[in-house]
């Protein structure tokens, strides 16, 4: 509810200002039990650090989390310990999200170890299972992670989060960095387990077709707020925000007449920055349909009687 997560700079990167960069700045959602929630937007709109702050691995600055109606936004190492287990994360990068000086016995059973779930055997025979719920063959035990192709460490990453019965597990861009051929078999993996494990996605990403073909919802970012967010369909066919239009626009379709009928919205101009976010309507420097009203008021974040939430003036 109403979160954000501001990072204090000593001299700043984003053009010589100092103050903070405003990297989550009020943005409200609720994920659903047993669905896929998409996060997409640029690179730096704030993605990854919602997802961190959603399970506590950061503290907000402000606002509030709520998890099963408990406010967490707080809690401390103690009272978090409790519900890390029902939380985990999966990381974009599968050679530098494993500890290269251990098997891979040990990192999945890691967790296990950490929370002291069931003795060394009961843990061992877990790993073995999970292993092969990923697709691996238990006797990878004793290997280790240099041993592994880029879709066999993600997979592996996978076995790890499973590794504790998760409840919510944040997908932070999983298959950004492996080669297109083996991301499909990983989005398979990751909806097969959904469905075995009734297990809860907040799916980030950059790549909208991953994004469409895994979630039943997404959220768009743009700088540090969530522009729109809709059932996927709905958002997909008939995108309702300036900024959702131009991000859709640039995904090539495969029908020629589809594609020449969906003209590409060529966005001016660059993200602005995140230490000072233009005043108003924060896509106001960039959008096509700005008006006056748009550079003074910020528009509200609000439901439409179709069901999606949409900031904008317009819509
Ligand atoms: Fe564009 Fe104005 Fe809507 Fe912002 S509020 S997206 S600037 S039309
Ligand atoms: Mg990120």
């Amino acid at each position: 509810k109403n979160l954000k997560k501001h990072f204090p700079i000593k001299r700043s990167i984003f053009r010589g200002s100092r103050g903070t960069v405003k990297a989550v700045d009020g943005v409200s959602l609720a994920v659903q039990t047993g669905e896929t929630l998409g996060i997409v937007g640029e690179s730096g709109c704030g993605k990854s650090t919602l997802g961190r702050n959603i399970i506590r691995l950061q503290e907000p600055t402000d606002g509030k989390i709520l998890y099963k109606n408990q406010d967490i936004t707080h809690f401390n190492e103690g009272e978090l310990r409790k519900i890390r287990r029902d939380m985990q994360i999966v990381f974009q990068d599968p050679y530098a999200s494993l500890n290269s000086k251990l098997k891979i016995g040990e990192i999945v059973g890691e967790p296990l170890r950490v929370h002291r779930i069931g003795n060394k055997r009961e843990r061992e025979e877990k790993v073995q299972y999970l292993l092969e719920k990923v697709g691996l063959d238990k006797s990878n035990m004793t290997r280790y992670p240099h041993e592994f192709s880029g879709g066999q460490r993600q997979r592996i990453g996978i076995a790890r989060a499973l590794s504790i019965n998760p409840k919510l597990i944040v997908c932070d861009e999983p298959v950004s960095a492996l080669d297109v051929s083996v991301q499909s078999q990983v989005i398979n993996l990751f909806q097969d387990l959904q469905e075995e494990f009734g297990l809860t996605y907040l799916f980030i990403s950059h790549d909208l077709s991953v994004v469409r073909h895994i979630s039943n919802r997404v959220a768009v970012m743009y700088l540090g707020k969530i522009v729109e967010l809709a059932e996927t369909e709905k958002l997909y066919d008939n995108p309702a925000h300036p900024y959702t239009q131009a991000l859709l626009s640039a995904i090539p379709i495969p029908d020629p007449v589809e594609q020449k009928r969906r003209e590409r919205i060529i966005l001016k101009g660059d993200v602005p920055s995140p230490v000072h976010p233009p005043t108003g309507c924060r896509f106001h420097t960039r959008c096509p349909l700005a008006r006056k009203i748009c550079r003074e008021e910020e528009p509200t974040f609000k439901e439409r009687n179709d069901g999606r939430w949409v900031a904008c003036h317009l819509v």
